[in-house]
């Protein structure tokens, strides 16, 4: 039998195909390839779904994090307190500005940030909190804002570049605390086609930060108020995830249902499943589950033609580049979670021939 894809973006442009293409050809045809008005329908289309003032596209996730840090003035020695279980640009971002990354260990069931341990890490040098929705989940906002604004207003940046979409308590991921950032990564929930971010914020000032560090610092032209970098998304981006907005909603409600009976299946098989707390909608950026035996399994279904993979391997006070900020520190349920997790196949095109043929041969591989 054929392979099956991890993420299925071919299924997904054929059914955007006519608008998309439309959409691309705009924009050659009027030739603003930078900041066209594109860029200006995508960021109002973005701030209004989100349901916050600003939004400001970027040309990546990263490039979100990093201005995002930048606009909150991160100083060399600054602290800011995030996750170790996270893609490493949450953390690089960090040390690129001199800052010094303070990891707190994540909860093991939903493998987000524990709230209960960032009080303790907190201390007069800490400049920002800067937890991640990971796996399309988003992490205990009320509970870190809360911290946040009992430690003098810290602010707080999502890292959100998984959850796209999700929600939590009705509200929607990226607008709710100081700054949200996210990534259209094409894989991402809400993805373009090359590289491409945004940051949200109902901040005026930061807002009008952001957008100036995003074109060099300049606050007029060729008037470099402040330091900046080039970090532009182009039109052409914003177009292709104008188009691939028409039917976002309804990739929503398939990454829900998808998700919801991945779960179901999944609770008749020996493997641990992630938690979803009852007051979010998980967007499922990546279809994650605990395995103890998790080598043997991805073989086996990799020989199947069962794509799979593994967000992530290692976290980051584990890795070469990292390891100074992890020195004598131990993370145990992010180090377990780096041991066991393992990805599905996921995208809002998942048909259910599809899923039942991923959920018969994890059976058949967790048997062997
Ligand atoms: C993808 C990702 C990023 C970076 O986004 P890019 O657009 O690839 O730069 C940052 N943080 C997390 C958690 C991500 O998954």
């Amino acid at each position: 039998m054929s392979n099956l894809p991890f993420i299925d973006l071919k299924a997904q442009y054929q059914a955007l195909k006519p608008s998309i293409d439309a959409r691309i050809q705009k924009v050659l045809d009027h030739g603003q390839y930078i900041m066209g008005p594109e860029v200006k329908e995508l960021e109002d289309k973005l701030a209004a779904y989100v349901g916050v003032k600003h939004c400001i596209t970027v040309s990546s996730g990263t490039e979100a994090l990093l201005i995002a840090l930048m606009a909150l003035d991160l100083r060399p020695g600054d602290e800011v307190i995030t996750t170790p279980f996270t893609f490493a640009a949450t953390a690089e971002v960090i040390v690129l500005l001199g800052g010094v990354p303070v990891f707190v260990d994540i909860q093991s069931d939903t493998c987000n940030i524990d709230p209960q341990l960032i009080e303790a890490a907190i201390t007069p040098k800490t400049k920002a909190i800067m937890p991640v929705s990971l796996y399309g989940q988003v992490c205990d906002m009320d509970e870190i804002n809360a911290i946040a604004t009992r430690h003098g207003n810290i602010p707080v940046i999502e890292d959100a570049a998984q959850s796209f979409g999700a929600t939590y308590k009705g509200r929607k991921s990226c607008g709710l605390s100081t700054f949200g950032a996210t990534s259209f990564f094409p894989s991402k929930p809400l993805g373009c086609y090359g590289d491409g971010g945004a940051l949200f914020t109902d901040d005026d000032v930061l807002a009008q930060a952001a957008r100036e560090i995003r074109v060099h610092g300049q606050s007029a032209r060729y008037t470099h108020t402040r330091l900046g970098v080039g970090g532009r998304m182009d039109t052409l981006q914003c177009a292709v995830v104008l188009g691939k907005l028409e039917r976002f909603d309804w990739e929503v409600e398939q990454r829900l249902i998808i998700g919801r009976r991945y779960q179901e299946l999944l609770a008749n098989l020996p493997v641990r499943r992630l938690a979803v707390r009852e007051d979010r909608d998980c967007v499922w950026a990546q279809f994650t589950l605990h395995l103890e035996n998790r080598t043997a399994v991805q073989q086996q279904l990799n020989a199947a033609g069962i794509p799979t993979a593994i967000h992530y391997p290692k976290p980051m006070h584990q890795q070469p580049a990292y390891a100074k900020y992890g020195q004598g520190l131990s993370f145990p349920n992010s180090e377990r979670a780096a041991q066991q997790v393992m990805s599905l196949p996921m995208s809002p095109d998942l048909s259910v021939d599809q899923q039942d043929r991923v959920i018969a041969e994890l059976a058949k591989a967790l048997q062997a």
